[in-house]
């Protein structure tokens, strides 16, 4: 079998992408491999595929225990054996696991790097063939990430006393230039064929959405996309804790995921969310490393990040099956002053004061890039990429920004009459009492306020009211003006002495949705969510093989997407297999999976066709109404 057919037996892919084939080939050519890809890329077929190929067994070096009993599962279920060798197992188990490998039992063995101190281990390794050692997240070498894990020091030594020097790969996500040449120098790789693909994440969608009433966006949000798995990060515990009690109370399947928890009960919240059974979870930043589930919708960011490295890793938890995922950002002004207070507040008691000026300037210069990510009218996307060093060419078509036509307006004068009504109100009254008196309203309730005797009163009212409510909402973001948060919120005045400054200029800005640009369509292929390529009854055939796979992951103990992904399951509803044969050309249908799990689904998508003859299930099928 060469690589294209291992791919497709076990894997069920038709072809490689970018980037993958060359890996493959270069280690079935004997070569030493670095390769840096994004999340999602497809980094574990790279290794996978010709660690079926050689001869003997690869050893994967991870520093995950999660991520390994994910990986190990997904390759069992993909009929391939492998095992895990980490300190989530007993002695007994471990000598067990290693006796069968001796016996040949397993292509793939996935290894803690602490285990390779160890001495039984040792001795296993250097009485097997070890074809290639493959160091996942391979940034953890480097002392310059934030991930620098000590015992990936001891791999080079590993392999120096192994009989035969196996092949070395290594992969990582981190891109930038000093941990690239970490990894190359500290694991020695000879002469390695080194491949870096894009950074760009096409299947995610970026937007900013400067708002203040956050929690009504998301319950929205969710409302909208019932079904759909994703990840809502915050800035504190108390953020998590809030939002959390909130939608528990409307009855969203929610869970939460944060340091004050117990672990116990972070373990279960995260297998909860893993399984689907919460299909949405809240979390501060301490969620995520070693998640890799791979149907998460959309990640919304409920604070902005400290940098965008951050922000960049959190947000690629979005789709890492390829398929189209939302990465959204509430923004707001008041986060970044609570950021930056935040910084004046941090404690520099441990450093010396050089060092103390220096990070204080990194801090503020990644809030910074942060922010002018918030507030760009430009394409996000673009703002991205070109933070992380990468050329890019017009605008993607694809994210928030691009979709929007920004309008800006001077509104000075009537920022300074909104000032004037609060003051007269003495803010006692609220929005609609401010907005009615400025707009000049004809209303009982104003004249019984005697508002109608204000100066100004009616001076704006050549302006509509979805204009004025922006402008207010604006000046509070700038802090001019101040809503309280009582059941009956009034409108006072903030801190107005930079209005008093004839300089100051107070612009407005508005924006709209524009249609998606119809002529790039055919260049860059705006891509929609990929179940819009379904009819509504191709979608009620998706949920029916849902709740299938779901159904299945309950019996064998496994999370569902491993069972299949999203993407193979839409594929399922375009092709409308008809038999075993058919069945194998759906994307991610190995012939493992197809043996296990083929004729469930095919009986279900036989009994839907049967119940609802003639019907039409995706976009492109043509005439069969
Ligand atoms: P990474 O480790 O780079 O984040 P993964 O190895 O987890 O990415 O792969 C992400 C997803 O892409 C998985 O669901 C995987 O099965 C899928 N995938 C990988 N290679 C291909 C391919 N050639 N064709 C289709 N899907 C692929
Ligand atoms: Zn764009």
């Amino acid at each position: 079998m060469n690589a294209l057919e291992t791919l497709k037996t076990y894997f069920g892919y038709d072809t490689f992408r970018e980037g993958q084939e060359k890996i493959v080939e270069a280690i079935l050519a004997n070569r030493d491999v670095l390769a840096i890809m994004p999340t999602g890329a497809g980094k574990s077929i790279c290794y996978q595929i010709p660690a079926l190929m050689l001869p003997g067994i690869t050893l994967v070096i991870s520093p995950l225990i999660s991520l390994m009993q994910d990986q190990v599962k997904a390759l069992n279920d993909a009929g391939i054996h492998a095992a895990f060798i980490n300190s989530s197992l007993t002695e007994n188990q471990i000598s067990k696991a290693l006796y069968l490998a001796a016996s040949g039992r397993y292509k793939i063995i996935y290894v803690a790097p602490e285990r390779l101190e160890n001495y039984e281990f040792l001795e296993f390794a250097r009485n097997v063939e070890i074809s290639m050692v493959t160091v996942d997240e391979a940034h953890c070498i480097s002392q310059w990430g934030q991930d620098f894990r000590p015992s990936y020091l001891k791999i080079v030594e590993f392999i120096k006393n192994l009989p035969k020097r196996p092949i070395v790969s290594a992969f990582t996500a981190t891109a930038t230039e000093e941990v690239k040449n970490d990894i190359l120098c500290t694991l020695s790789l000879a002469d390695p064929e080194v491949v870096i693909t894009g950074f760009d994440r096409k299947n995610l969608y970026y937007s900013v959405e400067n708002i203040r009433r956050k929690d009504e966006f998301i319950m929205e949000y969710i409302e909208k996309h019932p079904t759909e798995s994703g990840i809502i990060y915050c800035a504190t515990r108390k953020n998590v804790d809030n939002l959390f009690e909130l939608l528990f109370k409307r009855g969203v399947p929610v869970t939460r995921y944060h340091a004050g928890l117990t672990n116990e009960t972070r373990k279960k919240n995260q297998d909860d969310f893993i399984y689907d059974r919460t299909p949405v979870i809240i979390a501060t930043n301490a969620f995520g490393m070693g998640i890799d589930k791979s149907n998460v919708r959309y990640v919304i960011h409920y604070n902005m990040p400290q940098s965008m490295e951050n922000y960049y890793q959190e947000a690629g938890r979005a789709g890492r099956d390829g398929e189209n995922s939302q990465c959204i950002l509430l923004f707001s002004l008041q986060d970044v002053m609570i950021d930056r207070m935040l910084l004046d507040n941090k404690d520099f008691s441990d450093v010396d004061e050089e060092d103390e000026y220096l990070i204080r300037q990194r801090d503020i210069r990644r809030l910074q890039t942060m922010e002018g990510y918030c507030k760009t009218t430009g394409c996000l996307r673009n703002y991205i990429l070109e933070y992380f060093g990468e050329k890019t060419s017009g605008p993607c078509d694809n994210c928030g920004n691009c979709h929007r036509e920004y309008h800006e307006v001077d509104m000075t004068a009537e920022a300074k009459w909104v000032v004037n009504c609060v003051a007269e109100t003495r803010g006692r009254y609220g929005l609609t009492i401010v907005l009615g008196t400025l707009m000049g309203a004809k209303r009982a309730r104003l004249r019984e306020l005697r508002t109608d005797q204000y100066k100004s009163y009616g001076a704006l009212s050549g302006h509509s009211e979805a204009e004025l409510r922006t402008l207010i909402s604006q000046m509070t973001e700038m802090g001019y003006l101040y809503q309280t948060q009582e059941k009956y919120s009034v409108l006072k005045l903030g801190d107005i002495t930079p209005l008093k400054d004839e300089n100051t200029r107070v612009i407005m800005r508005t924006y709209e949705e524009k249609e998606p640009d119809k002529k790039k369509k055919t260049q860059k292929a705006v891509r929609k969510r990929s179940t819009d390529a379904l009819t509504s009854a191709g979608y009620d055939l998706f949920e029916i093989l849902r709740k299938l796979r779901l159904e299945i992951a309950k019996e064998e103990s496994m999370p569902p997407y491993i069972i299949f992904s999203d993407k193979t399951l839409i594929d399922m509803c375009v092709k409308k297999p008809s038999d075993e044969e058919e069945m194998l050309n759906v994307s991610g249908v190995g012939a493992n999976k197809l043996k296990k799990y083929g004729q469930r689904f095919l009986e279900e998508i036989q009994k839907f066709c049967t119940e609802r003859p003639g019907v039409t299930l995706s976009m492109t099928e043509e005439g069969e109404e």
